[in-house]
C-alpha cells in the first residue's frame, strides 16, 4: 500500500498517547486530525466514538463498518494520601501481581510516577506468600504535585520501540487495529461503504461500540483488535501445541470468542481471499475474551460479524510483542477482502 515509514510512524504516535477507557481524548485528537482529510464525513458522538464514512463509488453498495477501539486498560487516581502518594484502582483487565515497580505517568500532564509497594528485602516470608493486592500498593510521584487529581487516569510509561520485523510497545490492544482503520480509509475500496468507529470503553465492557453500530446502521460489522498470543514455549520443553495464536502467522480470523459466533459467511470470505491473493492468516483457536464484534452483533435486527485481529503476545501488560508483518498482512487481508466484497455476499 504505501511506504512504510509514515505508517510507522503513524503507529508510534498512537502508542505513545494514552488513552485510558473513558478518558481517549489524546488518541481521539490524533483520529480526527487523519481522518478528517480524507473521510466525507467525520463525528464525534455522545460518548466520544469518531464515526466516519467514505461512500462508494457504485450504486447500491453495501455498508460495512469497521470498528477497532481507541481506549488501552490503565488506572484512576482514587484518594490523594499526600506527600506524592495516591491510591489507585485499575480500568479494564490487568494483573495486580504484576504492577509493583511499574513506571506510569498520571493524568494530561503526563506526570510521572512509579507503582510503589513494600521492598523485597524488608518483607516477611508471609509478604511473599501473599497474593498482592491493590490496597497495598500506591502510586509514588515523589512529592506533592497539586496537578494530579482525583479522577485522572494513570497509563503505563512505556515508549514505543521497533527491532527489525519486532514491534514493542504498551497498548498494542488496539492501537495496530487504530492504525489499520486509518490506512483502510487512505486507501478506501470504492466498492463499498467504508464505514468507521474508533470506539471507546472497549476494555470496560464494549459499550462505546454498542452505540456506534446502532448510528451507523451497517449491513455488516467487522472487528480489528490485536488478539492475546499464547505461543510461549512449553515449561517442560516440549513443542507449544495449544496455543491460540502464534506470531508470525498472520492476521488471525476468528471463528468463535467468549462474545460472538462469528458469521460464517465472512470467515469463509476472508480465508478464501487470503488463500486467492496468498496472504498468510490462521483462525485463531477458541478461547476466552472478546472483541468489539460482540457488542455489535446484537444491535438493530442483529448485524453479521466477524473479528480479525493481529496477534500480539503480554496484551494488558506494560509492554507487548508484536510483528510488523503480521499487522502488514492484516491490512492487506483487509484491503483485499473488502475490494472484493459484494451484496450477494450476504444473501442466504
Ligand atoms: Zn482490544
Amino acid at each position: 500500500m504505501t511506504s512504510l515509514s509514515p505508517q510507522l510512524c503513524l503507529l508510534e504516535r498512537l502508542c505513545n498517547a494514552i488513552a485510558i477507557s473513558g478518558d481517549e481524548g489524546e488518541v481521539r485528537r490524533i483520529v480526527l486530525e487523519e481522518t478528517r482529510p480524507l473521510a466525507d464525513t467525520v463525528r464525534v458522538d455522545a460518548l466520544g466514538n469518531v464515526l466516519v464514512a467514505k461512500r462508494a463509488s457504485k450504486r447500491n453498495p453495501l455498508k460495512v463498518l469497521l470498528a477497532a477501539h481507541m481506549d488501552e486498560v490503565g488506572f484512576m487516581v482514587v484518594s490523594d494520601e499526600g506527600d506524592g502518594f495516591y491510591q489507585f484502582e485499575t480500568v479494564g483487565g490487568l494483573d495486580v501481581s504484576q504492577l509493583a515497580g511499574k513506571a506510569v505517568l498520571i493524568g494530561k500532564d503526563h506526570i510521572p510516577a512509579v507503582i510503589g509497594m513494600k521492598p523485597v528485602h524488608l518483607a516477611s516470608e508471609d509478604d511473599l506468600k501473599r497474593k498482592l493486592t491493590l490496597d497495598s500498593l500506591r502510586l509514588d510521584t515523589g512529592r506533592k504535585n497539586s496537578k494530579v487529581q482525583v479522577g485522572d487516569r494513570v497509563g503505563f510509561a512505556t515508549q514505543f520501540r521497533r527491532t527489525g520485523n519486532s514491534i514493542f510497545s504498551k497498548a498494542l490492544d488496539d492501537r495496530l487495529g487504530v492504525a489499520t482503520l486509518i490506512e483502510l480509509l487512505r486507501h478506501a475500496p470504492e466498492n463499498i461503504d467504508l464505514l468507521l468507529a474508533f470506539t471507546v470503553q472497549e476494555e470496560v465492557g464494549l459499550r462505546g461500540a454498542k452505540v456506534a453500530a446502532h448510528a451507523l446502521a451497517p449491513d455488516l460489522v467487522i472487528a480489528v483488535d490485536s488478539t492475546p498470543a499464547r505461543d510461549l514455549p512449553a515449561h517442560d520443553g516440549r513443542e507449544n501445541t495449544v496455543y491460540n495464536t502464534k506470531l508470525g502467522l498472520g492476521p488471525a480470523i476468528y471463528i468463535v470468542d467468549s462474545s460472538t459466533l462469528h458469521n460464517p459467511r465472512l470467515v469463509k470470505h476472508f480465508a478464501a481471499t487470503g488463500d486467492a491473493e496468498g496472504i498468510p492468516y490462521q483462525f485463531r483457536q477458541p478461547g476466552g475474551g472478546g472483541t468489539d464484534a460482540g457488542a455489535m452483533h446484537q444491535q438493530l435486527a442483529g448485524i453479521p460479524a466477524l473479528s480479525i485481529s493481529v496477534p500480539g503476545r503480554y496484551a494488558h501488560t506494560p509492554i507487548g510483542l508484536c510483528r510488523l508483518d503480521d499487522w502488514q498482512n492484516t491490512l492487506r487481508l483487509l484491503h483485499a477482502g473488502l475490494s472484493h466484497m459484494t451484496p450477494s455476499l450476504l444473501k442466504r
